[in-house]
């Protein structure tokens, strides 16, 4: 039932001008459709949605006597009562969206319920209602906007370019999408159809359809539950990234967000994961108590406020974490079996891997991009014709009539899990080493190749700053001291580093004329080790010796570690376990100090297609 909500509930609500683009209509009219249970949603927009913007859903539709009710400010169907807004259970409930879009368009409104005989239909323009009348027409609503702000021609002029207004509604669809993958969503601009979700509940299905099986594919589960939270949802493997957060979607209860706290998080779980200036791809759903969170905080509830913003960041760094230590984090070599180019000779088989691009050279091609128009645009030239497709509205009711009766309503539906599997360092066996760098090593049907040297640089870097950390120190003594020549400015700042460098193990002590002595180096380092390490250390200090900023002293060290450590040095057997026994105890033991990967991995039946023996 459609009501008015009485003032004083009103006044709580954050109020504000919802309607300033085309995009924030999709998204009150989308998030209308959901509300209403809708399991299909198809979004249509012309000309940026500046001209045209049409929602079909087959959600529960209105009364016939209360279609007009819902056009007026501060009517709905959703709160009664200042005390439901503790709980809001519903995407909407200030009841302002079709009163703000009706006051600046002209809006066609054709709705019906299941058990309605007959549906209605609302013209209404400028908040005017100009005709009110019965129609046939199958269960659901579907609202048409039409010449937005053709009467106030002064905000007209503030809506950028339709190429523009049309990505913005594209992004918003593409997240609410994946946000709701028990629903098909179908976007179309102009004649193109931008995509279509399965709306099997399948979150990954979802993803791809969305932005393209290159990222879908290489993605890892996180799915953990603890006090009240649950983090489902995809993240990338640490092979892969891009260079801005364009492919980060959070998702609390139900609601897509802008989440400072949940990008700290994300940000937290990947540190030395990635090269400085890249981020992880997250599609990530967090479910928590209502009462520890504030939706109404802002007029397009974009932004939600966390009663403990703390416990929130933990909890999703956590379960991110998890999940980039298990066994899918690790980069995959895959036979390039779906894109496979035909030859004279045959087929073609390329060694590929698709999205590993932690090569700084690939850095700059990170960009993604929609699988729809988007791509289309980029790439016209290389891209066959799309076959012009004529949408009419009898067809998309029909395909939401099929859709639903295959019985995919809101409720029903069970998001398929996909666990992470931990990975188990006790199950590896080792094989061998190829070109005296790779440690090669099986693990039922999986077959990795460990990079020694990030190996060894990563149990360094770990070592070193655990050291650096604890109280107690384990030293060892030189029996002849270590002597090192430094250039004057070294000593000139000797109080900036000399600390920095006993807390890391090492005994210093000015000698005279620009040199020190070194009596005690850290107990887990070999001689040469730990002389080229320091060797690099006072490099760096001729440029930058502040060691008391603990981001300057993490910086040092891990470039530092590089050194220490030499490539295609030939392993024995058993040192190649003690590394392994070693990388174990890391925290992050997938990559080194720079965000390289340690292991990479091909499955027996990635082989077995290369060999076609599958
Ligand atoms: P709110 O969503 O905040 O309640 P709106 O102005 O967006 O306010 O919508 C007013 C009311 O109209 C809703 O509460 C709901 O009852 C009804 N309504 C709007 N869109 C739909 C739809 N697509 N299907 C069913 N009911 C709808
Ligand atoms: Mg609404």
């Amino acid at each position: 039932m459609i009501r008015v909500l009485d003032k004083k509930t009103a006044d709580k609500i954050a109020a504000g001008e919802v309607i300033d683009r085309p995009v924030s209509i999709v998204k009150e009219l989308v998030e209308n459709s959901l509300d209403a249970g809708a399991s299909s949603i198809t979004i249509e927009i012309r000309e940026g949605g500046c001209s045209y913007i049409r929602i079909t859903d087959d959600g529960c539709g209105i009364e016939g006597d209360e279609a007009e009710t819902a056009f007026l400010r501060h009517a709905t169907s959703k709160i009664t009562s200042e005390q439901d807004l503790e709980t809001i259970g519903t995407l909407g409930f200030r009841g302002e969206a079709l009163a703000s879009i009706c006051a600046v368009s002209r809006v066609e409104m054709i709705t019906k319920r299941a058990d309605a005989k007959a549906g209605k239909r609302l013209l209404v323009e400028g908040s005017s209602v100009l005709e009110n009348s019965v129609c046939g027409c199958p269960d659901g609503t579907t609202i048409t906007v039409k010449d937005l702000f053709f009467n106030v021609p002064a905000r007209y002029k503030f809506l950028n370019s339709e190429g523009a207004e049309a990505r913005r509604i594209i992004d918003f669809a593409s997240r609410i999408a994946l946000a709701y993958p028990d629903v098909r969503f179908s976007v179309i601009n102009g004649s193109k159809n931008v995509f279509t979700t399965p709306g099997r509940g399948d979150i990954r299905a979802a993803i791809i359809s969305v932005y393209g099986a290159d990222i879908g594919n290489d993605l890892i589960p996180v799915d953990k539950t603890a006090e009240g939270f649950t983090l489902k949802g995809f993240v990338s493997g640490p092979g892969t990234s891009m260079p801005s957060r364009n492919r980060q979607v959070f998702c609390v209860n139900g609601r897509i967000v802008a989440s400072g706290v949940m990008e700290r998080a994300l940000d937290r779980a990947y540190s030395e994961r990635l090269f400085t200036g890249r981020f992880p791809v997250a599609f990530l759903f967090l479910a928590m108590p209502p009462e520890k969170l504030d939706v109404n905080i802002h007029p397009t509830k974009r932004e939600i406020r966390f009663d403990d913003n703390g416990e929130v960041e933990d909890f999703v760094q956590m379960a991110v974490r998890d999940a980039l230590m298990s066994q899918e984090a690790i980069p995959q070599i895959r036979s390039t079996g779906r894109k496979r180019e035909k030859t004279e000779s045959g087929e073609q088989i390329t060694f590929s891997r698709p999205s590993l691009k932690t090569s700084p050279d690939s850095i700059k091609d990170g960009e993604l991009s929609y699988n729809g128009e988007e791509t289309s645009e980029r790439s016209k030239a290389s891209e066959t014709p799309r076959t012009e497709e004529k949408f009419d509205i009898n067809n998309i009711l029909s395909n939401l009539r099929e859709s639903r009766s295959s019985g995919t309503r809101v409720q029903d539906v069970v998001i398929p899990e996909e666990k992470p599997k931990p990975f188990d360092f006790d199950s590896l066996e080792l094989v061998g080493t190829l070109f005296n760098t790779y440690i090669a090593a099986q693990s039922g049907d999986v077959f990795y190749l460990i990079d020694q040297h990030a190996a060894h640089e990563r149990v360094f870097y770990e070592k070193l700053m655990s050291l650096y950390n604890s109280r107690d120190k384990m030293m060892q003594q030189m029996l002849i001291p270590l002597s090192f020549s430094v250039s004057a400015d070294v000593t000139a700042s000797e109080d900036m580093w000399i600390t920095g460098v006993t807390e890391m193990g090492y005994s210093v002590e000015y000698f005279g004329n620009n040199t020190y002595l070194v009596r005690e180096i850290p107990a887990f380092m070999e001689q040469p080790e730990a002389e080229s390490f320091l060797r690099d250390l006072f490099d760096e200090f001729a440029q930058k010796p502040d060691l008391t900023n603990r981001a300057v002293l993490e910086k040092i060290i891990r470039r530092s570690c590089k050194s220490a450590v030499k490539a295609g040095d030939v392993l024995s057997d058993e040192e190649s376990r003690e590394l392994f026994r070693q990388l174990k105890c890391c925290d992050n033991p997938f990559s080194c100090p720079h965000g390289r990967p340690t292991f990479i991995r091909m499955t027996r039946h990635e082989i077995e297609r290369m060999f076609k023996r599958v």
